[in-house]
């Protein structure tokens, strides 16, 4: 279809809004056109955060000459013409206002060649106005190169974070994009350095291996039939991440947000995942156009169906059927209840449950110190037993070294008296693209937690110093929740506050795990002196008690 300026009440349709936010709004929308335009390479730069520059280039059918000053006028597009398109939208744009809203707000030169035309045409446009055109050599494709973003929109540079953090989600656009379109072959530069390359040979796990690692891609459980409507991998419930960051979800091969698909899949690790703990998930989801509306979002990273109950149901079978199977493995460990019980039991009622349960029991986060505590026991090898002036404690031993080991790492970094361990081998480690440029950029902060990095080959890192307190468990798995939950929003304060979390919640010891006398008293003593003893960093009950009178009740001793 040619590039047409769009008809006045088609106009009225569109869900307007600001198209371009953020540097990785201008890589979004530029990479969804050159899919559109059916490329099969996309080659992406971006320099200073993307500030300085954003290049895309591609080899797909380009922009025929006579259209290339049309293509930034605002609603012009080739993709739809008429309401009806509007209702069954099958390219990733369809509004026609990226370019011209690009163009508004920084410097753009195009190039572009359609295989029919023997020289390329050029532009070169200042806010928003074409002031230079021409005639080129240049191969089939377009390359769309964008310089000064926001330079005369101050009020937009305000609401920028860092370069590196801008950086970091450009790279993660890119590997939602290639993981969304196995069959591309995308590079990415940042600042001059290859920070993704994928082979565009179609094969999705071999993308999951340059944007998770290869530990994580080997690890990754298929789930459906590849081009079933529900297919893509998952993460065991073993390897479980602390953000949402890592659910990534394509509907007709468009990246969306949505809250409907994440808790879906995450309903189906239902009692296989800590709390605060998020699977990983690369998830495939075909729908007729007619059964999905792409036009709710401005940036198009919203998208609304008209089933919900069915694609959430088709979404938590197709995951939890793929666990299930993984799960039938022999000696794994695993909370068997969850498995043989076929209906499962919603978090909420889980935790009202759990609430009827304790009532009367918990010490309700009452304040003030412990009680000197006698420890007489283990139950279960997950709780201590032990007997205080009023009654009978339960404490919960992961819950209660969690509190411990989180007020010392607290304390340590305070005071920059941090202990460190070294290595005896160094342990390699492999980062997604997104947590090396949050290594490049936060780099200091690991290592006042004391783990030291150093570059080792393409997103591998060497360890070798680790916090004294970390045990020998997943010294990798710390590392990368450390490094994600630097990537997530917050304010400083907040993300020493994550940091110190999964460090204490990697390091303590874990349910399950036999305890000596000693290390329970000792483990005891600690909480005692710790300063907020009755619950774990998360807010869970460290300590609950029964007390004399309640236990006389039970055995009908008083009424
Ligand atoms: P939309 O993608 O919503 O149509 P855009 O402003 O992003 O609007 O692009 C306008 C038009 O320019 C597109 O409809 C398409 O015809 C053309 N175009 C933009 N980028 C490319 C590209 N990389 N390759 C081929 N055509 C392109
Ligand atoms: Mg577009």
């Amino acid at each position: 279809m040619p590039i047409k300026v769009l008809a006045p009440e088609v106009v009225s349709k569109i869900a307007a809004g600001e198209v371009v936010e953020r540097p990785a709004s201008v890589v979004k929308e530029l990479i969804e056109n050159s899919l559109d335009a059916a490329a099969t390479q996309v080659s992406i730069e971006a320099r200073g955060g993307g500030l300085n520059l954003i290049r895309v280039i591609d080899n797909g059918t380009g922009i025929p000459a006579t259209e290339a000053t049309l293509a930034f006028h605002r609603y012009a597009t080739s993709k739809v013409s008429n309401l009806a398109d509007l209702d069954a939208i099958s390219s990733l744009g369809f509004r026609g206002e990226a370019l011209p809203a690009i163009a508004a707000v920084a410097q753009v030169e195009l190039l572009t060649r359609t295989p029919e035309e023997l020289a390329g045409a050029y532009l070169n446009l200042k806010n928003g106005v074409v002031v230079e055109t021409g005639k080129r050599a240049c191969p089939q494709g377009t390359s769309v190169t964008v310089r000064h973003l926001f330079q005369n929109v101050p009020a937009r540079l305000k609401f920028l974070k860092s370069p590196a953090t801008e950086s970091s989600r450009v790279s993660n656009l890119v590997s939602q994009y290639s993981l969304a379109f196995p069959e591309v072959r995308f590079s990415l530069f940042l600042d001059g350095r290859m920070a993704l390359q994928t082979a565009g040979n179609g094969v999705l796990r071999d993308v999951l291996v340059k944007v998770h690692g290869l530990q994580t891609a080997e690890a990754m459980i298929p789930v459906g039939e590849v081009n079933s409507q529900v297919w893509g991998f998952v993460s065991p419930y073993s390897l479980a991440r602390s953000s949402r960051g890592h659910l990534s979800f394509f509907i007709n091969r468009r990246w969306v947000q949505s809250r409907l698909l994440s808790r879906a899949t995450e309903d189906a690790y239902e009692g296989l995942l800590m709390t605060g703990k998020h699977p990983i998930a690369v998830l495939n989801i075909s729908l007729p156009a007619q059964d999905i509306d792409v036009n709710v979002h401005p940036a198009k990273l919203e998208v609304k169906f008209r089933n919900e109950q069915a694609l959430f149901t088709a979404v938590q079978r197709a995951v939890r059927s793929a666990l299930v199977k993984e799960m039938t493995v022999p000696q794994v460990m695993r909370p068997p209840s969850v498995v043989d019980v076929p209906t499962f039991i919603s978090q909420k009622e889980h935790l009202s449950r759990q609430e009827e349960l304790f009532e009367g029991f918990a010490p309700r986060p009452s304040p003030g110190p412990l009680p000197i505590l006698r420890v007489f026991g283990q139950l279960s090898a997950t709780y201590i037993i032990a007997e205080g002036p009023d009654g009978l404690y339960l404490i919960d031993q992961h819950a209660a070294h969690e509190r411990i080991l989180f007020e010392r790492v607290r304390a340590q970094q305070a005071s920059r008296a941090v202990e460190v361990q070294g290595m005896l081998e160094p342990l390699t480690i492999e980062v997604t693209p997104r947590q090396e440029e949050m290594l490049r950029a936060g780099g200091e902060i690991l290592d006042s937690y004391g783990f030291a990095m150093e570059p080792f080959g393409p997103r591998t890192y060497l360890l070798r110093t680790v916090p004294a307190l970390l045990r020998e468990g997943n010294i990798a798995q710390a590392v990368i929740e450390i490094l994600d939950s630097l990537g997530e929003e917050g304010e400083s304060g907040k993300r020493e506050e994550r940091i110190a979390l999964s460090l204490a919640c990697h390091s303590a010891v874990r349910a399950g795990q036999v305890l000596s006398p000693e290390e329970m008293h000792q483990l005891v003593r600690e909480l005692e002196q710790a300063e907020s003893p009755h619950t774990c960093p998360h807010g869970r009950p460290t300590i609950i008690r029964f007390t004399s009178s309640q236990l006389e009740r039970e055995f009908g001793r008083s009424l």
